[in-house]
């Protein structure tokens, strides 16, 4: 399985690298509109969320992956990337967004005092808690009916799916654990 993941800017290599542990699954990166025909599914990585939104743009990438996430193509973004999943964002309302995620999310909720920490954080259907690793990170402020939550902490949620959308606060990427990659390739074989 080929799995894809938005290299425009952000942690792209690390999810790539975690992505080729798991048997059977090849990472990829994505760079242009051709791109998106080889994969099953597709990572969008933490980073800076106007900026990648930006590029989105400039690369024509924005409006083919929305009608492609809108048409069930497994989609799984993580901080900024979440970001850029959602519909609506708390006070700001100027960046590029897919707005899929019936949500609205608050970037770097956690205060600026705060720029990183580490959380065990319980998460639905997981026996042990997951190590999840927070920086400058979003966390959700309004949710639809269609959105299940998957882990939250005081501030809100922070990891949630809705569908064939997966979306996380926190960076998978840089631990060892894979369990929440290997939660997106279970929802990609469902829907192959
Ligand atoms: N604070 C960043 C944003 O708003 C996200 C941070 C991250 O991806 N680690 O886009």
């Amino acid at each position: 399985m080929q799995v894809g993941v938005l290299s425009l800017q952000g942690s792209f290599v690390e999810h790539i690298n975690i992505l080729n542990k798991i048997p059977g699954v090849n990472g990829v990166q994505v760079k242009k509109k051709e791109d998106l025909k080889k994969i099953n599914g597709l990572i969008i990585p933490g980073g800076e969320s106007t900026t990648i939104g930006k590029l989105l743009e400039r690369y024509d990438l924005l409006n083919p992956l929305k009608n492609m996430i809108s048409e069930g193509f497994p989609v799984f973004g993580t901080c900024a990337g979440f970001i850029l999943l959602s519909k609506r964002i708390f006070q700001e309302n100027d960046q590029p967004l897919l707005g899929v995620f019936d949500i609205t999310i608050k970037r770097n909720a956690f205060g600026t005092q705060i720029n990183s920490m580490e959380i065990d954080l319980k998460i639905k259907n997981f026996e042990i808690p997951y190590k999840a690793i927070f920086i400058r990170a979003p966390v959700v402020k309004e949710i639809g009916d269609s959105v299940e939550v998957l882990a939250e902490v005081e501030e809100g949620p922070v990891f949630i799916k809705q569908g064939n959308i997966l979306g996380a606060s926190f960076h998978p990427e840089l631990t060892d654990d894979i369990r929440i990659h290997q939660m997106f390739i279970d929802i990609i074989n469902k829907r192959r």
